[in-house]
């Protein structure tokens, strides 16, 4: 920046345009603010807008996702499937930002790579990834949770010839694979979604998988004009009924008692619940299914036996079956056909247990068995998820001290809304916050609308620095684990626990996501904001 050119400030920036950043811009227009969002991609929709791979789409049913603060934007939107694809949620979302006309306070490609606090303005100082700054008074994170994509670090991955990319750098220009031979590397979430969408069009595709994960039948289906008017006069209803759900998904658990329950009709239960749509299978079973080892065997089993109903070699089911954890306690990809791919014929399962990828060729892939040639490599390989975004920014705190450090060993945050040392750098969907674990816009809207109340509740009171007690965060962070201690899910080696192989350093236990539910953690902050606002400090 040059002398003559001042640099430019924003009373609030909030970081990231997807689903969060939206509407933290939203409210804070409301209340006339000064305010700028900045946007690392070329446009807005954060996961919407970067996530292009064929068969990526919503686990969460549509008309549960969308925003719920305009009844007028409720009724004129119709969802078309009842689990949206993408191309359609990034229509949705641009529809939101210009019916209310916020695309002018947003500014693209402006990914900011440092942001130092200034003590003598009470502010931070961002530096963008370009040269670029700016100042703000404060600066809101909506980084997003799923937003850092990991790359694996096989040896010669640039030397491939043909196009080879993370699912989340999917190309934008149409890409066609009819008659192409497709390598997949990983089986979770995405991998799973992609290939139930590419199998049938593809040369040949060979599938890496490293370790296998339970998937459930999504049962996507696209919703008529009556339905879609049917769900529009439902809207009250199914909010409230988000509302009730750990999850804030319409699926609730089932509250009778496993052991009570005869096993005949368990197990006719569960056809039921393997027959619906979305994340009933998950969030809807009973309670001990995620709690307790016993009632999570019996289940994973009955899971089991479709895989192998589904799959006609009984050896490749078993490969796909897993056999380190037990259904549910890791994030269960929902598929579409992802079972039935691997009957065809030009399609195979890699097994990277047995045989390892040794390294990436001019052609293809290379395992310790053989040589792959392949057109395209596809790295379905996930997200450094959580806390991948804060650490790839700089963020300096008075006296000069690094959150990178500071969370070097897992993330520690008061609510998921702040953290210690770090004053006016206020999260949505902070680490260790309930955001992280639940369908995600019913808990972004109370998030925003918290962290909203609690800059309202500084700004009248003429406060210039919000920042939380280490104390307060110490308890919330033991709360946290404590919370982690119910769930079978503690043991799982996924993001839940913060595990990834792919990143340096978290191949530890972090606690990443707050476990208690969406009501209880409503409950918890509103009685915080109701006492002052508890364990934070105004100066
Ligand atoms: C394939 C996929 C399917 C999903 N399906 C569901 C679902 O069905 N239901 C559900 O509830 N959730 C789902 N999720 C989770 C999803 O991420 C959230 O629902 C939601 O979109 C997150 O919104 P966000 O605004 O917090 O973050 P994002 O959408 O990730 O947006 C964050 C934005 O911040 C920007 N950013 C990051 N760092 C910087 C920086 N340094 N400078 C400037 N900008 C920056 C990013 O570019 C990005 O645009 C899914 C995620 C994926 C990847």
């Amino acid at each position: 920046m040059s002398v003559d050119q001042p640099v430019p400030h924003h009373e609030f920036v909030i970081l990231g345009a997807g689903v969060a950043g939206i509407y933290q811009l939203y409210r804070l227009l409301q209340l006339d603010a000064d305010v700028l969002v900045l946007e690392a991609h070329a446009d807005l929709g954060g996961t919407w807008y970067q996530n292009r791979y064929p068969g990526c789409r919503f686990d969460s049913e549509s008309y549960t996702y969308g925003y719920s603060f305009s009844e007028e934007l409720l009724q004129e939107w119709d969802w078309t499937e009842h689990f949206s694809p993408q191309p359609e949620t990034l229509r949705y979302l641009n529809h939101v930002v210009d019916k209310f006309d916020l695309r002018k306070h947003m500014q693209f490609d402006s990914r900011v790579a440092t942001a130092t606090f200034d003590e003598a303005t009470d502010g931070w100082h961002l530096q963008l990834e370009d040269g670029r700054e700016l100042t703000c008074h404060v600066l809101i994170t909506a980084i997003g949770l799923i937003s850092a994509p990991t790359m694996p670090s096989f040896e010669g991955m640039d030397s491939f010839r043909g196009p080879s990319f993370h699912t989340y750098d999917w190309p934008h220009e149409p890409l066609d694979l009819t008659g192409k031979k497709v390598a997949v590397i990983g089986t979770g979430a995405t991998g799973v979604q992609l290939i139930g969408a590419i199998a049938a069009d593809v040369a040949e595709l060979h599938v890496f998988q490293r370790r296998p994960n339970w998937c459930a039948p999504l049962h996507n289906r696209s919703i008529s004009p009556e339905e879609m008017a049917e769900l529009k006069a439902s809207y009250d209803a199914i909010f409230e009924a988000c509302a009730q759900t750990p999850g804030g998904f319409l699926h609730g658990p089932d509250r009778r008692k496993f052991a009570e329950v005869p096993p005949a009709e368990r197990r006719a239960f569960w056809e039921e619940l393997y027959a619906s749509p979305g994340f009933a299978i998950w969030l809807g079973n009973f309670r001990e299914v995620l709690m307790d080892e016993e009632a999570n065997a019996e289940f994973s089993e009955f899971v089991a036996d479709k895989i192998r109903r589904r799959v006609d070699d009984p050896e490749v089911a078993e490969r796909l079956i897993p056999k380190d954890h037990g259904f549910g306690v890791q994030r269960v990809p929902m598929e579409t056909g992802y079972y039935e791919a691997f009957n065809l014929p030009h399609v195979h399962l890699v097994d990277l247990m047995e045989t390892p990828i040794e390294r990436i060729t001019p052609s293809g892939v290379r395992t310790t068995e053989r040589d792959y040639d392949v057109d395209v490599i596809v790295y379905a390989t996930g997200f450094d998820a959580v806390t991948g975004a804060f650490d790839r920014i700089d963020f300096i705190g008075p006296g000069g001290r690094h959150l990178r450090d500071k969370w070097h060993l897992g993330p520690s945050t008061y609510l998921g809304v702040q953290t210690a040392g770090f004053p006016n750098l206020v999260m949505v969907a902070g680490p260790q916050g309930a955001s992280v674990s639940t369908n995600y816009p019913r808990a972004i809207e109370f998030a925003v609308d918290w962290n909203t109340g609690l800059l309202e509740h500084a700004a009248r009171r003429g406060f210039r620095r919000i920042e939380v007690t280490p104390e307060a965060e110490a308890e919330w962070v033991e709360h946290v684990k404590e919370l982690y201690g119910m769930l079978l899910l503690r043991n799982a080696k996924s993001w839940f626990t913060g595990y990834n192989s792919n990143v340096e350093g978290h191949d530890i236990k972090r606690w990443l996501i707050y476990n208690g539910g969406a009501p209880r953690y409503r409950k918890r902050l509103g009685e915080i904001a109701a006492d002052g606002y508890r364990g934070f400090v105004f100066h």
